[in-house]
């Protein structure tokens, strides 16, 4: 499986989406972001949607809210330390329409 990242472009591009971050580099949106504006990390964006349809084979979320996790976040890697706390019969794929863990975005 291929390792997914956060990235996003520091600069408006003409046909680009600002105001989003991408995570696949396959994204057709992300593609256009010229190497020398792509920075990593979310930059505080939210997550692009034809991204957020690829993340549905990487993310998972919890399906209920536990004592000491967030609800309203998803997650991409197994090693998260929050992602970890979800036990798994409450363990879900998908973005469950939450926003990227801050842990997952620096990873
Ligand atoms: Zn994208
Ligand atoms: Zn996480």
């Amino acid at each position: 499986m291929a390792r997914v990242h956060a990235y996003h472009t520091t600069t408006p591009e003409h046909g680009a989406h600002h105001g989003v971050y991408h995570l696949h580099d396959d994204c057709p949106s992300g593609k256009r972001i010229k190497a020398e504006h792509r920075t990593s990390g979310t930059g505080g964006h939210r997550l692009c949607e034809e991204c957020a349809e690829l993340a549905h084979s990487h993310a998972y979320h919890t399906s209920t809210a536990e004592h000491g996790s967030h609800h309203d976040v998803y997650h991409l890697y197994e090693d998260c330390p929050d992602g970890r706390r979800i036990t798994p019969e409450h363990r879900v794929a998908g973005t469950g329409r939450g926003r990227l863990c801050d842990k997952c975005a620096e990873m």
